[in-house]
């Protein structure tokens, strides 16, 4: 059997050291004569994993000692009510950058309990680029401002943390987080589902800053409410334990590879290798994405002929190139270069897009 290269946008691809060290144990985790599945959560090695998980995950972002690190359910989407259920603190309106289907869709749920403020929304471009800094709207007295650091499906990345004066910053960072450094200290929350670059479907990691905690609106469900999942180390409920487990497995996996520095430089160069491509192809391949904002981890392009994209997908698969079409949402195709997708990965699937376009150009 032959593992593929997997360009999923999410679940996504998983390092297969780590697969392999969760398959060894699986049936007898740390001589327990069980798997790590079948375990309490409340048991002695539990909470060591829980402790040394959080730890190397602060080394890996290196997270300042103010910030708590939460390990709770609902995945992305879970987010987009916590936050203005958390982050409100009695203030009325909170800001809203809409880059992409995800910011949007972040905005819409925050309606529920806030007043939205629109600081600048690039739909009437497809959501292919940022809009300029001095066209945006930003409340000073705002509750937070959001924004999607990444945008998965529209392919467009923030090259750096956008300034916005006072206003606590709030990043979804669901498909780059431990893609490149950020410099914390400059947000007020971060949050990911584990399912693009992290781990497994199951887990969603938030990163909050402590004075934020204890003013959640009274209508939160304790279990959404981020100080109750801080106080009690995040195992106030049960929590996805055998994702966590193997988000854990990553956050080693990663350090033993010279850390966030390190793959940051080859995520770069992974996505540069693919842009090159499309952007040489004489306009067999396209990629409408603004230069400028170019997302690193999921990078969308279209054929020049979109009768052509079954016969691409289909190919590609028999190359074991996997799981490139594009969000239906999006169409095209949408390769997501995320940390555990070798670099070889890349260089196959550019082989492949060379010698494609040479048949049929
Ligand atoms: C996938 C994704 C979400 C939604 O995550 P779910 O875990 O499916 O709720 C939110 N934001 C971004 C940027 C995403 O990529």
């Amino acid at each position: 059997m032959s593992r593929v290269f997997n360009f999923s946008a999410g679940p996504a691809t998983l390092p297969i050291e780590v697969l392999e060290q969760a398959q060894a144990e699986l049936l007898d985790w740390n001589d327990s004569g069980m798997s790590v599945m079948e375990q309490s959560h409340r048991a002695k090695d539990f909470e060591k994993l829980a402790a040394e998980s959080e730890n190397d995950l602060r080394d890996l972002l290196k997270i300042p000692n103010n910030y708590k690190v939460l390990f709770v359910q609902g995945g992305g989407r879970g987010q987009f009510a916590m936050v203005p259920m958390n982050m409100l603190r009695n203030k009325k309106t909170a800001d809203y950058m809409l880059t992409g289907v995800w910011s949007a869709a972040a905005a819409e749920e925050a309606k529920r309990y806030c007043q939205l403020g629109i600081v600048a929304d690039s739909k009437s471009t497809h959501y292919t680029t940022i809009p300029e800094r001095n066209a945006w709207h930003v409340n000073p007295d705002a509750a937070y401002f959001h924004y999607a650091d990444n945008e998965t499906m529209n392919g467009v990345e923030f090259p750096d943390a956008p300034e916005v004066g006072h206003v606590p910053l709030v990043s979804d960072m669901s498909s780059n987080m431990l893609s490149r450094p950020f410099d914390i200290n400059k947000f007020a929350l971060i949050y990911a589902g584990a399912q693009k670059n992290i781990g497994p479907a199951g887990l969603t990691i938030v990163i909050v800053r402590e004075d934020y905690l204890g003013q959640a609106l009274p209508i939160t469900p304790t279990i959404f409410d981020y100080k109750i999942q801080a106080d009690n180390g995040s195992l106030y409920q049960t929590p996805p334990t055998f994702a966590w487990y193997l988000s854990g497995l990553v956050f080693k996996w990663l350090k033993q590879r010279g850390g966030v520095e390190k793959i940051a430089e080859i995520n770069q160069r992974k996505a540069d290798k693919l842009y090159h491509c499309i952007d040489e192809s004489g306009g067999f391949y396209t990629c409408s994405v603004d230069k400028a904002y170019r997302s690193r981890m999921n990078i969308i392009f279209n054929l020049c002929n979109e009768s052509l994209d079954e016969k691409f997908v289909q190919e590609a698969k028999l190359n074991n190139l996997a799981q490139l079409k594009g969000h239906k949402l999006v169409g095209g195709m949408r390769a997501s270069l995320y940390n555990a997708l070798p670099e070889a990965g890349v260089n196959a699937l550019v082989a492949f897009m060379n010698e494609f376009k040479r048949v049929n150009g």
